[in-house]
């Protein structure tokens, strides 16, 4: 199966204070990983900066010409909120995480590869339509979906997010887009305190399993198959899109979750699967969350391998 790995220095440049968990080293971990020989089967593709024309198909001109217009003085930061700040690097690795995930879904789409991962920084699924927040700047997921939507014609788009933490800002992009499903299972109540089942039904169709802390693995599994893999089974739809997220890990200082490692293996190989069956395999998968940076570097791998598997 031909996978894309879509990644780029840039992503690096966007850094926080001292202790700063969403850090440049969570890509640098996940890259290094896959450099080990086993992974020669990737196709490597470097991630262009976003087109405004797709981020402006979910967020406002006053708010794209904010996140890439304000350049602070090396080493400052223009502050959002408290754990969401600008640096001088911040704009060019926002705009290629965005760059990226439409990279790839172009490449899925006229058949280079069949599925993607997209190796890159800051994450998005909090960032609303006109709100950055939790460590995100630009939904970069809600930003691929209306492209295939709008330049590709497909118009049934499946969201899963299985970070830790719910994808608010997805949802908000989403929620009100026709043939849309969006599922996200998360840990409740934890940031962002939203996502508290079914709490928004628009013209799409949102479903959120909210889930305590110290949950295990085998009761997060089987909620997880029962409710999303059976949603987006039946939904049928004809791309995939994935949240992935790795800080539901039981090793990830800000989840309380408790996967392991070959839980990725598995999320990768069932969500493959259903792409197989009903979207002529095209995935997109786009890194979220993951904090401890051994277990995301492994968790990333196994949800390749899973990829792979299927
Ligand atoms: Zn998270």
């Amino acid at each position: 199966m031909k996978t894309a790995l879509l990644s780029h220095p840039d992503t690096q440049g966007h850094v926080g204070l001292d202790g700063y968990q969403e850090n440049p080293n969570r890509v640098m971990s996940v890259m290094t990983a896959l450099e080990d020989s086993r992974y020669d089967f990737l196709i490597r593709e470097s991630a262009p900066h976003a087109n405004r024309e797709d981020l402006l198909r979910v967020h406002p001109p006053a708010f794209v010409d904010f996140i890439l217009e304000t350049t602070p003085p090396e080493g400052e930061f223009v502050h959002i909120d408290y754990d969401t700040a600008l640096s001088p690097g911040t704009a060019d690795a926002a705009s290629r995480a965005a760059g990226a995930v439409c990279h790839a879904l172009d490449g899925v789409i006229d058949g280079r590869f069949k599925n993607a991962f997209c190796a890159t920084r800051p994450p998005g699924h909090h960032t609303e339509p006109e709100r950055a927040m939790g460590f995100c700047f630009f939904s970069n997921i809600a930003i691929a979906a209306q492209r295939a939507r709008q330049v590709h014609n497909i118009q049934k788009i499946a969201v899963v997010d299985f970070d830790v933490h719910h994808g608010n800002g997805t949802q908000a992009a989403l929620w009100d887009t026709e043939d849309m499903y969006f599922g996200s299972i998360h840990q409740h109540p934890h940031y962002p305190n939203t996502g508290v089942s079914l709490e928004k039904q628009g013209k799409g169709f949102v479903r959120n399993i909210p889930m305590p802390g110290g949950t295990s693995a085998a009761d997060w599994r089987k909620e997880y198959d029962a409710v999303i893999l059976k949603d987006v089974d039946s939904f049928k739809p004809d791309l995939i899109l994935v949240s992935a997220g790795f800080d539901a890990h039981k090793d990830d200082p800000l989840g309380e979750f408790n996967l392991l490692d070959e839980d990725y293996h598995r999320l990768g190989a069932q969500l493959q699967t259903l792409a197989n069956v009903h979207c002529d395999g095209r995935l997109v998968a786009a890194l979220e969350g993951g904090y401890n940076l051994d277990a995301l570097a492994r968790s990333t791998c196994a949800f390749i391998d899973g990829l792979q598997s299927a």
